[in-house]
């Protein structure tokens, strides 16, 4: 699969995409407004504005309907930025090419679905229209990655992607977490494609767009996706994550521009990545060490009649390096992320040890 960079298709400015507009059009006063005032800032390529809305939970406002592909298109038309809605059926992929929208997005509760994505795909074969791909609701690359390939497959090849974070169990400060270690895979893997990052629904409020947004951009990301409304309060869908028009500017010139640095004539820089490729290797070595020793437990503990997990053990290990690690000023969430992913893997050498093939030893003994 090669797909293209699109990004300078996005773009009218020619740098990074800057898509903006209301979570939903509710009426067309508000969608030529909205769209005006975003022109006015000549920061934003792209308008947007969700047309059927995919809402949790039934009773809520769930989209104007086809009416306001025209609102969107006229918007778009009279203030010269193009248009993106988003779309999760057939249907709205037909009505949407037919008045002219520009951009398609794909839902993060759409592109979980591989029955309407392809469903999507089929009714868009042969079509050169540029579609991005949200994220899927769960933290599931491959599912991502299977949406991109089914449009590639189905001969749709103008492919980008949203950042909209992912949906999970318990408390966060996020309205959907960013795991920026799935979009950063995602780069490595196909690093022509355009990624875009939504701020807004990875918020889920305004205080921390401008930190995601940054955030992002520091991550090579080619784009923003900003939701924006002319009375945020009042808004029919996502209240407490748009703001104003002229917000989106004001976010826009806060933001530090830095490139990705392909060579390596930063001499400084190359000193301090020979340091850490150094320690890289020395924990390297450290981990193989420990985990000889992990099978030397897996064999006493087998011998011993012992199960793998020892709770206490590994609370108190747990506390004890969460402890240390604050002295050392190294944050408690990375202490537990780090040593959770090691005591995974001795518990994975363990059952190896003692459990692998015990079934197949049986039988063969009874032989
Ligand atoms: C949206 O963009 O308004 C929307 C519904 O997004 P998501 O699919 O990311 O929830
Ligand atoms: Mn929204």
């Amino acid at each position: 699969m090669k797909i293209k960079s699109i990004n300078k298709e996005l773009s009218i400015q020619g740098g990074r995409t800057l898509i903006s507009g209301p979570c939903s059009a509710e009426t067309e006063e508000q969608v030529i407004e909205t769209s005006r005032q975003l022109a006015s800032t000549q920061k934003v390529d792209i308008l947007r504005a969700g047309i059927w809305k995919p809402r949790t939970k039934p009773g809520h406002f769930e989209g104007v309907g086809s009416i306001g592909l025209n609102w969107l298109v006229t918007a778009g038309k009279e203030t010269g930025l193009k248009t993106a809605t988003e779309i999760a059926t057939a249907k709205h992929a037909e009505e949407s090419l037919k008045a002219g929208v520009d951009v398609l997005w794909i839902g993060a509760r759409t592109t979980v679905n591989p029955f309407a994505v392809q469903e999507i795909v089929d009714a868009l074969k042969g079509i050169d229209v540029p579609i991005l791909i949200k994220n899927p609701v769960n933290p599931d690359l491959l599912l991502w990655e299977g949406a991109i390939e089914r449009f590639y497959n189905g001969g749709l090849q103008k492919l980008g992607v949203i950042h909209r974070g992912f949906s999970i169990n318990g408390k966060s400060n996020y309205r959907n977490q960013p795991l920026w270690e799935i979009p950063i895979e995602l780069k490595r893997k196909y690093p022509e494609l355009t990624v875009i990052c939504d701020p807004s629904h990875i918020c889920g409020q305004v205080d921390s767009l401008l930190e995601v947004s940054q955030e992002s951009l520091d991550l090579n990301f080619d784009g923003l996706m900003i939701e924006s409304h002319l009375n945020p309060e009042k808004a029919w869908s996502d209240a407490q994550q748009q703001i104003l028009p002229h917000q989106v500017l004001e976010l826009i010139n806060q933001l530090e521009i830095r490139e990705e640095q392909k060579d390596k004539k930063h001499l400084p820089l190359n000193n301090l990545r020979n340091r850490i490729n150094e320690i890289d290797d020395n924990l390297l070595e450290l981990l193989s060490k420990r985990t000889e020793i992990v099978k030397n437990i897996g064999v006493y503990k087998k011998e011993n009649k012992m199960s793998i997990l020892q709770s206490d053990r590994w609370k108190e290990l747990l506390d004890d390096k969460i402890q240390k690690g604050k002295q050392k000023e190294l944050s408690g969430d990375f202490i537990l992320k780090l040593f959770s992913v090691i005591h995974l893997e001795s518990i994975e050498v363990q059952n190896n040890i003692m459990n692998k093939n015990k079934w197949l030893d049986r039988i063969l003994k009874k032989k």
